[in-house]
């Protein structure tokens, strides 16, 4: 179904699906929140709220709205994925995740030592 009042490639973009109004192709959100974004986007409603979301982004600067509005994005996302600790539970998780990987990488390292050992004593009967 293709959406009414739009001339963009892909449809609507978030902010005017949500404010229900024609999305032209001078819409300044619709770079930063297309239509594919939807599902990300509707996280990031109910985290901020579009009104928030539109003021934070005619606040920033031209050359940094891709960053804030990729900002939105992810800590919404965070949010979603863990909703008790947010982007700080997520980078929590990640470190957690990186000193086990850490601990499996250091006991592989050992055993790999040990069987360097191993073959240089048996190299060393054989010669
Ligand atoms: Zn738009």
């Amino acid at each position: 179904m293709e959406a009414l009042g739009t001339d963009t490639k892909h449809g609507r973009c978030c902010v005017c699906m949500v404010k229900n109004k024609i999305c032209t192709r001078k819409c300044e959100f619709a770079a930063y929140f297309p239509n594919e974004m939807q599902d990300d986007y509707e996280a990031a409603t109910k985290l901020f709220g579009t009104q928030n979301i539109i003021r934070m982004m005619k606040l920033a600067a031209h050359e940094q709205k891709h960053l804030l509005a990729s900002s939105i994005l992810k800590e919404s996302a965070a949010w979603t994925d863990d909703n008790i600790g947010g982007g700080y539970g997520v980078i929590q998780k990640l470190r957690w995740e990186i000193e086990l990987h850490e601990a499996s990488l250091s006991k592989i390292r050992m055993k790999i030592s040990e069987e360097k050992k191993q073959l240089v004593l048996l190299s060393n009967q054989y010669i």
